[in-house]
């Protein structure tokens, strides 16, 4: 690196919450003030090894030049988040940063996969898969959930939370599944959605990662959060994010940006304090709740 161009370092408090302040600050000063910031914004954004283009896109149609922080108002002039080359871009670092992912629920057959994503509303992967292996030993079969009633599977899963209305619908759909489907769980979404428990989250898994179907987007609690920080969408509905996402990420790639985007938010890019420094998306990303900045954060770019 050449002398001088020392890279932003983040602060101890792993926030940044003046950036945006600052700026303001430095466009109101002297002509020689703003080319330094300009200066500090090129020394910052080519410090991460996928930045350099990185840069252009996310300032394409962007300009900070006016001095105004682009945060300030709901539609920045000329900017648009969900254009084309930005999706791409940032589906571009996703697939550098997570390559070969695939669904953290451990599972061995459809049926497993199904009962696993029920259980997995409002609990953790890690605390699901620490149930299942012992659940599905007791119970090998879709026809032997379905010969239980929803008390009997109350204690198996517990600790995942909510067990009663978990219970309820894993031995409702196995029921179902049984009864309807000849003991098979359908590759369709509108017959999954049939199946107590199973909306369009737990259908999307269950055809994606099980069958390799790509009849929709997965949106969890993650994909909810970083899509909107990332402002691909603005809606807070899952069905209406969902259909955002169909519309701009490419239908060959709805499965893995499902998954990359979990790992995401499992991995860097957490509810509270994302952990932006180490983000391959960073200068690309205006999220107003960053914990650290190269470029303007935009207000309503939020979870
Ligand atoms: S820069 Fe921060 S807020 Fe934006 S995607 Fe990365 S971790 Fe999330």
């Amino acid at each position: 690196m050449p002398r001088g161009m020392v890279p932003r370092q983040p602060a101890r408090t792993g926030r940044q919450d003046k950036v945006r302040v600052a700026r303001t600050l430095l466009s109101a000063k002297s002509g020689q003030r703003q080319s330094a910031s300009r200066q500090d914004d090129r020394v910052n954004t080519n410090a991460h090894p996928s930045r350099g283009k990185a840069s252009a896109v996310a300032l394409k149609g962007h300009s900070n030049a006016s001095g105004k922080p682009a945060g300030s108002s709901a539609k920045i002039k000329g900017y648009n988040p969900v254009a084309p080359d930005r999706v791409a871009e940032i589906l571009k670092r996703l697939d550098q940063m997570y390559p070969d992912v695939t669904c953290a629920l451990t599972h061995a057959s459809a049926w497993e996969l199904v009962v696993a994503t029920i259980l997995s509303a409002q609990s953790t992967d890690v605390n699901v898969n620490r149930v299942t292996p012992e659940l599905f030993r007791k119970y090998p079969t879709v026809a032997a959930f379905a010969a239980l009633t929803p008390e009997q599977l109350e204690p198996d899963v517990r600790s995942t939370g909510f067990f009663r209305n978990k219970s309820k619908s894993v031995v409702g759909a196995a029921k179902k599944i049984v009864a309807e489907f000849g003991g098979e769980v359908p590759k369709d979404m509108e017959k999954l959605l049939t199946l107590p428990g199973v909306a369009r989250k737990t259908a999307n898994v269950v055809l994606g990662t099980w069958f390799k179907i790509a009849d929709g987007v997965v949106v969890d609690t993650h994909v909810h959060r970083i899509t909107r920080r990332l402002e691909l969408t603005t809606q807070n509905d899952p069905q209406k994010i969902e259909q955002d996402l169909m519309r701009i990420v490419p239908r060959e790639k709805w499965i893995l940006f499902s998954h990359q985007i979990i790992w995401h938010g499992r991995k860097l890019c957490i509810a509270r304090k994302p952990k932006c420094a180490d983000c391959a998306l960073e200068n690309i990303c205006h999220a107003a709740d960053k914990t650290w900045s190269t470029v303007e954060m935009h207000k309503n770019a939020k979870a």
